[in-house]
């Protein structure tokens, strides 16, 4: 197990009507003039906007607006915000939304205080040394991004997907979580939130240290816990149990419990990202379509995690199997999971990418990663090729 901080700061909020303390939270963490993030549509339709609107008004606070951040968010957006935050004087940034929101509104904190270009810190030009205060309304859970310290962003003139991490100052001052501003989510956009969680978890999981017993447990018995939750909330989206299991299971996933003391991974996300920049996929799908392709790849290659993900999340019997036999059966059941119960695709055809242009896809990879890169195993273009030619 490695030397680690773990350092979580965010108060979480959780449950029922909780969306209607916001305007005191945001005072409580010391809001004067609140920039509000939001997506497109879907916090305006519910009413939840105008409440957090009451609610801030409720406690005398202003605040200026900044909507239309779309999925797989731009840095369009993100150059809008730092400049109205500048011009308006505002100085606390509050995002009612999913991760596009959340990762938008923690790009504008950092570059706000920062004199060059805020694209600067994704192609690690340089580091976030001050960031104004974030919060968020979280309406889907997915990204995780309410308990992360990341942010991911695409340069839209060089379809870059880029991430950062700032694990001391971007987490979220506090995150309010409502199971029930989630029953309006479509199945596609629940069944995507949850293949993303699960791919955190399983980024953290393909880990090569040793003596990481706690940490491997508590991915295994997350990943159990979204596989109990998840017929239920896509049979009945108003399952209020399920539902805020989800939301909570997608916090956990995300905000480096399970990891304390291991190596992650994040290959896959890599591989996934380059997908969404190239061809605009949502993430999770992309991440159900790439997952079982890369773990099919290291189940012959390197088969010991995958192995015991299949014995002990997938229920996979080992008896007289090989390792490999028993990480490909693991592989097969994740891949039914997807399928049946979420029903998305789990293929690149099944996604809408008849005909993807693997070599492009490969190049702007290792351009982004290097070459080789990879924590839990070393992979080159070639390695990578043929992880997106599994994926067909
Ligand atoms: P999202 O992109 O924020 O939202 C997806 C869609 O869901 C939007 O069209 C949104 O519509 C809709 N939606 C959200 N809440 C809804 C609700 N309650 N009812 C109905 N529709 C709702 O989803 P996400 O998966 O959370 O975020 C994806 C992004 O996060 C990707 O760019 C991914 O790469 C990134 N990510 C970040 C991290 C991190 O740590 N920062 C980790 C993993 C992934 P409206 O626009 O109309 O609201
Ligand atoms: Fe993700």
């Amino acid at each position: 197990m490695n030397n680690f901080t773990f350092y979580s700061p965010t108060e979480f909020v959780f449950g029922k009507e909780t969306d209607n303390n916001v305007g005191s939270l945001c005072r409580r963490y010391g809001a004067k003039r609140v920039l509000v993030v939001y997506g497109g549509q879907s916090a305006k339709k519910s009413g939840l906007l105008d409440r957090v609107f009451a609610s801030l008004k409720a406690e005398g606070l202003d605040y200026v607006e900044l909507g239309g951040i779309q999925p797989n968010p731009t840095d369009g957006k993100v150059y809008e915000g730092i400049e109205l935050v500048r011009k308006e004087n505002a100085d606390f940034v509050l995002a009612v939304g999913g991760g596009s929101v959340i990762d938008t509104a923690k790009a504008i904190c950092a570059g706000v205080p920062y004199d060059g270009d805020f694209w600067d810190f994704f192609i690690c030009k340089a580091t976030i040394q001050a960031a104004l205060p974030v919060a968020v309304v979280l309406t889907i859970p997915a990204a995780g991004s309410e308990g992360s310290g990341n942010a991911v962003i695409t340069r839209e003139a060089t379809l870059q997907k880029l991430g950062i991490k700032a694990k001391m100052l971007l987490r979220p001052k506090f995150a309010v979580m409502n199971p029930e501003l989630t029953f309006t989510l479509p199945a596609w956009q629940t069944a995507s939130g949850i293949a993303d969680m699960m791919a955190h978890i399983l980024e953290r999981y393909l880990s090569n240290n040793a003596d990481i017993f706690i940490g491997e447990r508590l991915c295994e018995g997350t990943l159990l816990a979204i596989m109990d939750a998840a017929p239920r909330v896509m049979a009945n989206p108003c399952d209020y149990g399920a539902r805020a299991n989800i939301m909570w299971s997608g916090m956990v996933a995300h905000n480096d419990t399970c990891s304390c003391g291991m190596d992650e991974d994040w290959s896959c996300h890599a591989i996934e990202h380059e997908l969404s920049a190239l061809y605009n996929v949502t993430h999770g799908a992309g991440l159900a379509v790439m997952f079982p392709a890369f773990l099919t790849y290291m189940a012959k290659h390197h088969p010991a995690k995958v192995r015991q993900l299949a014995v002990r999340v997938f229920g996979v019997s080992p008896e007289g199997k090989t390792d490999e036999q028993i990480a490909l059966e693991g592989v097969a059941r994740m891949k039914a999971f997807f399928k049946d119960v979420l029903q998305l695709p789990v293929t690149l055809g099944e996604l809408g990418i008849e005909n993807p242009d693997i070599a492009t896809l490969v190049c702007k990879l290792h351009e982004n990663k290097g070459n080789p890169f990879g924590f839990y195993y070393s992979l080159t273009p070639e390695i990578t090729e043929e992880i997106y030619r599994l994926a067909m």
